[in-house]
């Protein structure tokens, strides 16, 4: 029999970047040595294929609620390597554990260009595809070739393309029909060798003009990304929070006009298909949200988006926030904000 060490009554106060003191009734940490068999003696074992499964990386994009009536499988599996190469691209795989901005900063160390743009995002590889994370004018998708999973459903291995994981604005197939049965082991991006700069966002662009770099190379635009991000973003590590806890809601080309009519100043950027793209932060700010509290949960002062754990907030009470904005959100503008963050 293949070994499990499963841990009870887990704290996952430390695993979480709201730093929510929940439990989970067991927690189990997978190595990339022995993911496979370890996922496939869970699977094999009946008390443990039975519970619920929380598949956890950096813990950067969850809210919990409560205390978690199940199996935590925590990946915490390192290893990056160079795979292969062709004409166009550099082939990077990393294992599911590794911490991103770690992996990136990797590859820009091997004088690799492609996810500069992505520098300093807090979480796991493994997680990076999940919500097809995205930062200053690239996503994980634009960089993507393959991933394998583990399928619960059928205790095998199968790798999936681009296409399969049918990427999308902070969404992809993992949060629909393989969102209970797939675990990411190892993500394999294609590095472009023609690399180009990736400038395009006016605060990127800024931070490169203050610097008098007109020709900017991966590092520079690292950065820089690093800099602002720095500047406008609070650190988990001294106040608890999970980036930007709303996702920017898309309307339609005549929902916007309407909203126009009546907030002169709405910013919304228009997207390729005609719809557009509104900043929550500007709707969550416009409703006076912006460094209010409820409870020990509040609104971060220096950007509307970001929710944050003033001390000792139950996952609840974060909610609680959450639910107020998004009413008076509606109320005031009659649009739906969907929260990034998975609730657990
Ligand atoms: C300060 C801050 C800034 C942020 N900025 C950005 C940003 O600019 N852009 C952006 O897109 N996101 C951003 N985020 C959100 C977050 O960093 C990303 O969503 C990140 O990919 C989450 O990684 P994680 O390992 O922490 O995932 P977790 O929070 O551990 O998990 C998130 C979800 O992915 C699932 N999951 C995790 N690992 C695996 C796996 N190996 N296999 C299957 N499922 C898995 C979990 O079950 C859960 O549903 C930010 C967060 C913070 C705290």
């Amino acid at each position: 029999m293949f070994p499990i060490p499963v841990q009870r009554d887990f704290s996952l106060r430390a695993l979480n970047t709201f730093g929510i003191d929940a439990r989970a009734q067991a927690y189990l940490a997978i190595d990339a040595m022995d993911a496979v068999d370890t996922l496939r003696a869970v699977r094999a074992n009946a008390e443990l294929s039975a519970l619920p499964r929380l598949v956890l990386g950096g813990g950067s994009n969850l809210l919990l609620t409560r205390d978690f009536p199940g199996l935590v499988l925590h990946m915490c599996g390192r290893g990056i390597a160079v795979v292969g190469q062709d004409s166009e691209f550099t082939y990077v795989r990393a294992a599911a554990g590794e911490n991103w901005h770690g992996f990136v900063q990797w590859t820009l160390a091997q004088g690799l260009g492609g996810l500069e743009n992505l520098s300093l995002i807090p979480g796991s590889v493994g997680a990076a595809p999940i919500q097809n994370i995205g930062a200053y004018g690239v996503e994980v998708k634009d960089r993507f070739h393959a991933l394998s999973a583990f399928d619960f459903s059928t205790g095998e291995v199968t790798v999936l393309d681009g296409p399969a994981c049918r990427f999308g604005y902070r969404d992809s197939v993992f949060k629909h029909e393989l969102r209970d049965s797939a675990v990411v082991l190892d993500v394999t991006f294609a590095l472009p060798r023609k690399w180009q700069a990736n400038a395009s966002y006016a605060d990127v662009a800024q931070a490169l003009a203050d610097k008098q770099i007109s020709e900017p190379g991966a590092r520079d635009i690292a950065d820089a990304v690093i800099a602002i991000r720095t500047r406008k973003l609070p650190d988990p590590a001294r106040i608890g929070n999970a980036g930007s806890f709303f996702k920017n809601p898309i309307v339609s080309a005549q929902q916007r006009e309407a909203l126009v009519q009546q907030h002169a100043n709405l910013v919304s950027y228009r997207q390729d298909d005609g719809s557009y793209k509104l900043a929550a932060g500007w709707l969550i700010d416009q409703c006076g949200w912006k460094g209010k509290s409820l409870g020990a949960a509040g609104v971060y002062e220096k950007q509307a988006l970001v929710l944050v754990n003033r001390g000792g907030a139950s996952g609840a009470e974060v909610a609680a926030l959450a639910r107020a904005i998004q009413a008076d959100v509606q109320a005031r503008f009659g649009v739906v904000l969907e929260p990034e963050p998975v609730f657990i």
